[in-house]
């Protein structure tokens, strides 16, 4: 069994318009790059279907978005036409990767979708994310029969709309490392969720490799690791990237690989080894392409 990438032409046909840095270029140069990587199983990935959804959001939510044709929702948001069907693949693809691992098919699996969508609010598209496609995988997990279900988010900013999804669920553990303060301005250490099964670890910006694996080593890790996961999913978001132009922790590649590793052996001491990972953000091009494919190389190692 291997690594598989889900990706979806319609990735293509989300424009957020001229200047904005979540471009269509990112999934490209994401593709080009992770096609160097042998072994991998490509794979398109489906539209998640509104059940699936609304598992996570409102259907009001739902109905706007279907509608909302071409425009910007905020000052960050920006949709056109296809946006809607590239969001359904988006979330889509979450979901049929934890399905083929459910199966058994695949190892693991890298989600090279975009819009991201750890922004994303149950009742809320904001932040670039129109639905949060990692905590409608979780669910969907849930729903196979994996109850406890974790979300690791590395990205530079909080995932404020996946530590709303998982907030009441004493099944479903989230925790985040990010930079502080910053967008969205949510991830206090003081935010634990209804049952303590949420963990942030706000970050000063510039920091660097040390404090970002010390938290994660010391605090982050060893939660996860007494959660007992059945299923674990991570946000891999690449801005805490030291080139990235958004975010200011001043991370490398080498971080990526090394946590991607660290919670991978996490996963096969406690869940068989079942990971999901969806792309998050990640501004500079050539960062982005490089910390990528360190990541999907760390998946596709692990034991
Ligand atoms: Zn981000």
């Amino acid at each position: 069994m291997t690594t598989a990438v889900f990706h979806h032409p319609s990735s293509l046909q989300h424009d957020t318009g001229i200047g904005h840095p979540e471009r269509v270029e990112r999934v490209q140069v994401v593709w080009r790059a992770l096609r160097s990587i042998e072994g991998l199983e490509w794979r398109e990935a489906p539209s998640a279907t509104p059940e699936q959804i609304m598992r996570v959001h409102t259907s009001a939510l739902y109905d706007m978005i279907s509608v909302f044709g071409e425009g910007a929702l905020d000052a960050d948001t920006v949709l056109s036409e296809p946006s809607f069907t590239a969001a359904l693949h988006a979330a889509g693809a979450v979901c049929a990767a934890v399905e083929a691992v459910h199966a058994g098919q695949i190892k693991n699996a890298f989600c090279a979708v975009r819009p991201p969508g750890h922004h994303a609010e149950p009742d809320q598209a904001m932040g670039f994310c129109l639905f949060n496609n990692i905590a409608v995988g979780a669910r969907q997990a849930q729903a196979l029969g994996y109850p406890r279900v974790a979300v690791l988010d590395f990205d530079v900013h909080h995932g404020n709309g996946t530590q709303t999804a998982a907030w009441n669920d004493a099944n479903f553990f989230f925790a985040s490392s990010h930079q502080w303060p910053h967008y969205p301005g949510t991830g206090a250490h003081s935010e634990r969720g209804a049952y303590g099964q949420i963990h942030n670890a706000p970050l000063p910006e510039g920091c660097g490799s040390g404090p970002f694996r010390a938290v994660w080593q010391n605090e982050l890790l060893p939660a996860l690791e007494g959660f007992a996961p059945d299923f674990i999913f991570m946000s891999a978001g690449f801005d805490a990237h030291l080139a990235d132009p958004l975010g200011g922790l001043g991370l490398t590649t080498a971080d990526f690989s090394w946590l991607t590793a660290q919670i991978s052996q996490i996963a096969a001491k406690s869940c068989a080894g079942r990971v999901v990972s969806s792309l998050e953000g990640g501004y500079n091009l050539a960062a982005l392409a490089d910390s990528t494919v360190a990541h999907v190389r760390a998946l596709l190692e692990c034991p």
